[in-house]
């Protein structure tokens, strides 16, 4: 017997109708590439996703087709995110950092139609007009008084959309359709793209309003600093939207000084990017003497989040750490780090060996360690194997390829290590690939990454393994100073000697003027492995 309740498919176009008619005056704030700064509102948005879509319309874009963008976060790109996605295309958001043979390779793959571009990426969308792609048309993101002078072949957003009509009527779509597609940054092989269904996308924003996750809300005025072509914003536009949260879309200014003033000019409570954004913009408000006052939520994630980070947060701003942990293929979120009551009377720092978990699953989804047998392991927060996950916004696949090692017996494995704890906290120690195995014994190099970060000297630091005669491999730590600092090896070697099991402690430091970071921000092990290929202990 079936329930008689009104079948109405989960789409993204309800959502942008939705604030339209029950918050249309909350506001959508933007710095602009142009310079300025633009308001508009949720009604606003709404009218020109519309004749967005008309527009997209007559250059022949049709159900199921793909539509690329290379832009910041804006209010021109959130538009592209409903107009897109409701008429029942799909958006392909590429990351501009891609190094040029990948940027072509998923712009082919894709076989986007139509390229939108903010003007900061103009040399890139003429790379790939002047390669054999199969797009068709090149719209740059701003008006006619700031076309790129050298790109004629280029139409401008604002003229595209100035004369259509403000009527469209949303196809009403099987919720399963695709809408939207983002490509894992590729740092092992080919880069792999994800397809997000209306479904999937509508599902993960109510798991991203969720108290017990990162809770977005009306009350919220939220900055996405992590890019909305990193995962979709991580889902955050489209749960803001849902919600009618105020959004702040940093554009370009993705500097310190930038950032602070809009988090103070606009009243920011909710931050959200991964931690080597955060690097910068405390770095930046301690040079500023600036307290970030209005600021309630920092949700972090991408990597493992320092507790030298979430100290800093909670000390110098009076703002709370959200750890969340998620992947591309996750839509991205998994599990969110929110204190249960039974820990309210723990001491700070039995606190903060929960807090630098990666947090609980949030339901929808399901997770479980196995071991290289696939033999499925305890949650006893001690146990760790290969973390797998499912549920209704985790791929079930990669777009346009069959099978894939990954995907085994309906469960995705993350490549990632974890134990889970009785409570459901899940805590990463390494991805298996950057895995250390000293003597038979894992070294987690997430855990000593974070215990050197602890030092007051130390901006950044990363863990690899380094062959060692007798013990396979040994840790190397690898250390970026902080700014005018001074450290010695010896001085490092001792403290973390105060903070970390005997054999944890790597055989020596090596000291560079910066890490290597990949598309999404995150630090490269296999360049660092690269680099550090013939290095050998000293006796
Ligand atoms: P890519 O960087 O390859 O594009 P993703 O952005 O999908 O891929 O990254 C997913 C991976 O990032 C996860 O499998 C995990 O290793 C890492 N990651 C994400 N969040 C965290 C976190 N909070 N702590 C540790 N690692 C994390």
């Amino acid at each position: 017997m079936f329930g008689q309740m009104m079948d109405l498919p989960l789409l993204l176009s309800n959502q942008i109708e939705f604030a339209a008619k029950f918050h249309p005056s909350v506001e959508v704030v933007t710095r602009t590439v142009e310079g300025p700064i633009h308001r508009s509102n949720y009604e606003e948005i709404a009218r020109r996703s519309k004749k967005l879509a008309n527009a997209l319309a007559k250059l022949g874009v049709k159900e199921g087709d793909r539509v690329a963008t290379i832009a910041w976060n804006t209010h021109r790109h959130l538009e592209l995110y409903f107009a897109v996605s409701g008429m029942g295309a799909v958006l392909h958001t590429i990351n501009p950092r891609l190094p040029p043979d990948q940027l072509k390779y998923v712009v082919n793959h894709a076989e986007d139609q139509v390229m939108f571009f903010d003007t900061t990426f103009t040399k890139l969308a003429q790379f790939c007009a002047a390669s054999d792609t199969p797009v068709k048309h090149y719209v740059a993101m701003t008006d006619d008084d700031h076309r790129p002078a050298d790109f004629d072949a280029a139409k401008t957003y604002e003229s595209l959309i100035a004369d259509e009509s403000d009527a469209f009527e949303w196809p009403q779509l099987d919720e399963r359709a695709a809408s939207s597609l983002c490509y894992t940054s590729g740092t092992t092989g080919e880069p792999k793209g994800v397809l997000y269904s209306h479904r999937s996308t509508v599902l993960h924003s109510y798991a991203v309003t969720m108290a017990d996750t990162l809770a977005i809300s009306a009350k919220d005025v939220t900055l996405p600093i992590v890019p909305m072509f990193h995962v979709n914003a991580w889902g955050v536009p489209y749960a803001a939207v849902m919600v009618g949260s105020k959004l702040v879309f940093p554009g370009p200014g993705m500097d310190g000084a930038s950032l602070i003033e809009l988090i103070e000019s606009e009243g920011v409570t909710s931050l959200l990017g991964v931690p080597t954004v955060w690097l910068g913009l405390l770095a930046a408000a301690r040079a500023a003497n600036k307290r970030f006052d209005t600021v309630k939520t920092v949700t972090i994630g991408g990597s493992a989040v320092p507790p030298s980070m979430i100290e800093a947060f909670e000390k110098e701003h009076g703002a709370r750490v959200i750890h969340a942990w998620g992947m591309t293929e996750t839509s991205p979120l998994g599990t969110a780090n929110v204190l249960l009551p039974k820990h309210a009377s723990l001491s700070e720092a039995d606190r903060r060996k929960i807090e630098i978990k990666q947090g609980r699953p949030i339901f929808g989804v399901d997770l479980r360690i196995v071991d290289d047998d696939a033999k499925v392991l305890p949650h006893d927060g001690e146990t760790s194997g290969h973390l797998q996950i499912r549920g209704p916004w985790v791929a079930s696949s990669y777009f346009k390829r069959e099978a894939d090692a990954n995907h085994v017996d309906g469960w995705f494995y993350t490549g990632d290590i974890a134990t889970i704890d009785p409570d459901g906290y899940m805590h990463i120690t390494d991805r298996s690939k950057d895995v250390i195995k000293s003597g038979g014994e894992w070294v987690s190099s997430i855990g000593v990454e974070n215990a050197a970060m602890r030092h007051p000297k130390v901006a950044q630091a990363a863990v690899i393994g380094v062959k060692h005669p007798k013990w396979q491999e040994r840790p190397l730590l690898i250390v970026v100073k902080a700014p005018d600092q001074e450290v010695t090896q010896e001085e490092l070697l001792a403290f973390l000697g105060e903070h970390l099991t005997k054999w944890w402690i790597p055989n020596a430091v090596e000291f560079v003027d910066a890490l290597p970071l990949g598309a999404t921000g995150k630090v490269l092990k296999r360049k660092l492995r690269e680099q550090f290929a013939d290095y050998v202990f000293a006796e």
